[in-house]
C-alpha cells in the first residue's frame, strides 16, 4: 500500500487506518493552509482504493477505526463512497468507526437521501472545518464558503444522523479581527450544535498566502495573551449545550477540555489563571 503527497488526520484518529479516497483537498487555495499545497488534487480509482482495503485487511484486527482521507472525501460520487464503505464492513469487522474529513460544499452537494444511505453503510463521523463563522473573514481567508452554507451543511448532515467535529481557529482574522472572529464563530457555533469542537491557534506556514501577507506587514499576528483573551470571548459568547469542547491541538497556548455550556465558567477561569501567570504553553511544545 502506498500514500501520496501529504497525510493528515484529525488528533482522534491517531490509530485508525487511514485510507486515501482523494489525494490533496479539491479546494486547496485557503490563504492559511498548507496542508496539500503541494498536492495535485485528483480522486483515487475505487479499484486502488479497493485494493488498498484488501492489501491492509490481514491487519484488521488491528484497526478499530478507519479514517477516509484526504481533505475531503465526500467529494467522491455517493455510489462509490458506498461500495468502499461495503468492502470496509466485508474485510473490517472490527471497525467500529468510519470517518472522513468534509467540506460544506461536499455536504450540500449531496441529497438528504444520499447522506442518510452514506449513513446507513457505515460512516459515521464528518470532521467540517469551520475555522470561523466571520462572514467577512470566511472571504478574505478564500475558503469559498458561506456562513450560510455552513448552517444548511451542519443540518443536513444532522439530519442524516452523522456526528460532527468541527474545528475553529483563534487568531485567523488577526489582531485586528480578534473580536469580529471570535464573535462571528461563537454564533455559528450556537446555530449549528456540532457534537465536538476543536479550537486551534493560528500558525502561519511559510508556503502560504498568508505569510506573504505576514511578510509584507498585512497581517498582524495576536500573541499568546491576544490568543486567550480570544478565546475568551468566544467562550462568553458561544451557547451550544452538550458540544464537546477541546483545544488540545498542538498549536495551542492552553490545553482545556470540557463540555458546553456547563464547563464554560471553568474554562474561562483556566483562560484568566494562564492570563494572569503568563504560563502559556512554550513553543517548543506547540511544534515550533
Ligand atoms: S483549509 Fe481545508 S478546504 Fe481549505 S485548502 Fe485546507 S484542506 Fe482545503
Amino acid at each position: 500500500m502506498q500514500y501520496y503527497g501529504n497525510v493528515f488526520r484529525p488528533p482522534s484518529e491517531a490509530r485508525s487506518l487511514i485510507i486515501q479516497a482523494t489525494v490533496g483537498c479539491s479546494h486547496n487555495k485557503c490563504t492559511f493552509c498548507y496542508m496539500y499545497r503541494e498536492d495535485q488534487f485528483r480522486i483515487r480509482k475505487l479499484e486502488d482504493i479497493k485494493k488498498d482495503l484488501v492489501e491492509m485487511s490481514s491487519y484488521s484486527d488491528y484497526f478499530k477505526r478507519i479514517f477516509l482521507a484526504d481533505g475531503d472525501a465526500l467529494v467522491l460520487k455517493t455510489e462509490d463512497l458506498i461500495e468502499i464503505l461495503k468492502t470496509i464492513k466485508e474485510l473490517y469487522p472490527n471497525v467500529e468507526r468510519v470517518s472522513s474529513y468534509a467540506t460544506a460544499q461536499d455536504i450540500n452537494r449531496k441529497s438528504l437521501e444520499e447522506l442518510k444511505a452514506l449513513r446507513e453503510n457505515g460512516l459515521e463521523m464528518l470532521y467540517i472545518g469551520f475555522e470561523t463563522g466571520d462572514p467577512d473573514l470566511l472571504v478574505k481567508i478564500n475558503k469559498n464558503i458561506t456562513y450560510e452554507e455552513y448552517v444548511t451543511a451542519m443540518d443536513k448532515a444532522k439530519k442524516a444522523g452523522f456526528k460532527t467535529s468541527v474545528t475553529i481557529i483563534a487568531g485567523l482574522g488577526g489582531v485586528e479581527g480578534m473580536k469580529k472572529n471570535a464573535i462571528g464563530t461563537a454564533k455559528l457555533v450556537s446555530e449549528t450544535k456540532p457534537d465536538f469542537l476543536g479550537y486551534l491557534t493560528m500558525r502561519i506556514y511559510k508556503n502560504t498566502p498568508l505569510y506573504e501577507d505576514y511578510q509584507a506587514g498585512r497581517f498582524n499576528m495576536p500573541d499568546a495573551a491576544q490568543i486567550l483573551e480570544e478565546m475568551k470571548i468566544f467562550l462568553e459568547n458561544v451557547d451550544s449545550e452538550g458540544t464537546v469542547f477541546r483545544s488540545n491541538h498542538a498549536s495551542n497556548y492552553l490545553l482545556l477540555a470540557g463540555t458546553l455550556n456547563e464547563d464554560r465558567e471553568d474554562l474561562i477561569e483556566a483562560i484568566d489563571k494562564t492570563l494572569k501567570k503568563k504560563s502559556f504553553r512554550p513553543d517548543v511544545l506547540r511544534g515550533f
